[in-house]
């Protein structure tokens, strides 16, 4: 990743690149780092088809395809092997069509204001290591479409995630302030709108929703800082899996020890047992869950029999039961905390008295087996 230009060290990397190391420092390792080639799962192909379909339709705007070769287009591009089964084909086919659909309707209403200045723009920004003036990162990033809007400009990025952003990301996002950034670099003429004038959104393709937001030159200056603590992150990362709903479109989960045993194909007899440990091990949970389930009601049982009879203490065969009110302090037992907090220096014991001022009250029933005989 690093290449030296006569004194200057210059880290090429991308904003995908920094995108996967946060989604998965994994997933990086493997993809960047060791640049192992993995087939695209399905929906990083169904999200690539759709790309190139949307790029096909604005490239020759204004005289845009019709609906009909637009859907002509994705027909020809789609590979369905990628998909595993027919019924799957069929399912993510049907889905893509179905998008555009939606898509091409609300072109249709936009249509005649509509001015797009580029699709697929290539960026790149050189941004230098606020710690050392001879370490530079350049960034080289990819914008789906940029459309011309009154006095100014709106950067969109499609996303085929189901997932709906908060605003308080989109005005956070890395991403979106890099895009901004590459805007004005790519188009120095742009400078002249400022940043506020720059609307960065998110297309949602399956639901045809956009959210946007716009940076201000404070947000823009903090970039070459966020970036670069990200880079020294990675540099002293561990590469450690982050399973998530993203590893749905990662192409590296026969190599992820998170799931390579789904995928392994030859059982050894250790393999075929710990299938069944796994397996015995949910039947014990789903067991104490419905025991537990049971002791709540038993509980209640007892408790509303307690203040019936006005009493805190029920016996049995077995043992009894008693009713404690407990003082917790922020959820630790405050007897505990109490004995261990005399041992800690005197500024320690004072600040124990801020944490017992949250100080809870909580019942507790407390079961022990013993079988108790009545005093004669
Ligand atoms: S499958 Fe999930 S956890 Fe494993 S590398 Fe990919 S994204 Fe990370």
């Amino acid at each position: 990743m690093i290449k030296i230009y006569g004194m200057a060290e210059i880290i090429k990397t991308s904003y995908s690149a920094l995108d996967t190391f946060r989604q998965c420092p994994l997933k990086y390792k493997f993809q960047v780092v060791e640049k192992i080639k993995a087939p695209k799962s399905k929906e990083a192909v169904f999200g690539d088809k759709l790309h190139k379909a949307l790029q096909f339709f604005h490239k020759q705007s204004p005289l845009s395809p019709t609906l009909d070769e637009l859907l002509n287009y994705i027909k020809e591009i789609w590979e369905s092997e990628v998909f595993g089964d027919e019924q799957t084909d069929m399912i993510y086919f049907s889905e893509a069509i179905k998008i555009l659909k939606n898509y091409y309707e609300n072109y249709l209403k936009i249509k005649e204001k509509l001015v797009v200045l580029d699709t697929e723009t290539r960026f790149e920004v050189l941004l230098e290591n606020p710690d050392n003036k001879d370490q530079k990162c350049l960034l080289r990033g990819i914008i789906d479409r940029v459309d011309k809007i009154k006095d100014g400009v709106e950067v969109i990025d499609y996303k085929t995630a189901k997932r709906f952003p908060a605003q308080n990301d989109v005005n956070n996002s890395l991403q979106l302030s890099l895009y901004c950034i590459g805007v004005l670099n790519r188009w120095p003429e742009f400078a002249k709108y400022g940043p506020e004038n720059i609307k960065l959104t998110l297309y949602y393709l399956k639901h045809q929703e956009t959210i946007s937001s716009k940076r201000t030159e404070e947000q823009l200056n903090n970039v070459q800082k966020q970036t670069w603590e990200m880079l020294k992150e990675i540099e002293k990362s561990e590469f450690q899996p982050i399973p998530s709903a993203l590893c749905d479109w990662c192409g590296y989960r026969r190599l992820c020890p998170m799931w390579r045993h789904l995928y392994k194909e030859q059982m050894a007899i250790d393999d075929e047992q710990v299938k069944k440990v796994v397996d015995e091990f949910f039947a014990l949970k789903q067991a104490n869950s419905q025991n537990n389930k049971k002791i709540n009601d038993l509980k209640e049982i007892i408790e509303n029999y307690l203040d019936k009879e006005k009493i805190e203490r029920v016996f049995g065969d077995t043992g009894y039961i008693t009713r404690l009110i407990q003082i917790k302090a922020g959820g630790y037992d405050i007897k505990k905390l109490e004995q261990l907090i005399k041992t800690l220096p005197l500024p320690i014991q004072e600040q124990f008295q801020q944490v017992k001022k949250n100080d809870k009250e909580y019942t507790i029933i407390k079961a022990s087996v013993k079988k108790i005989k009545k005093e004669p």
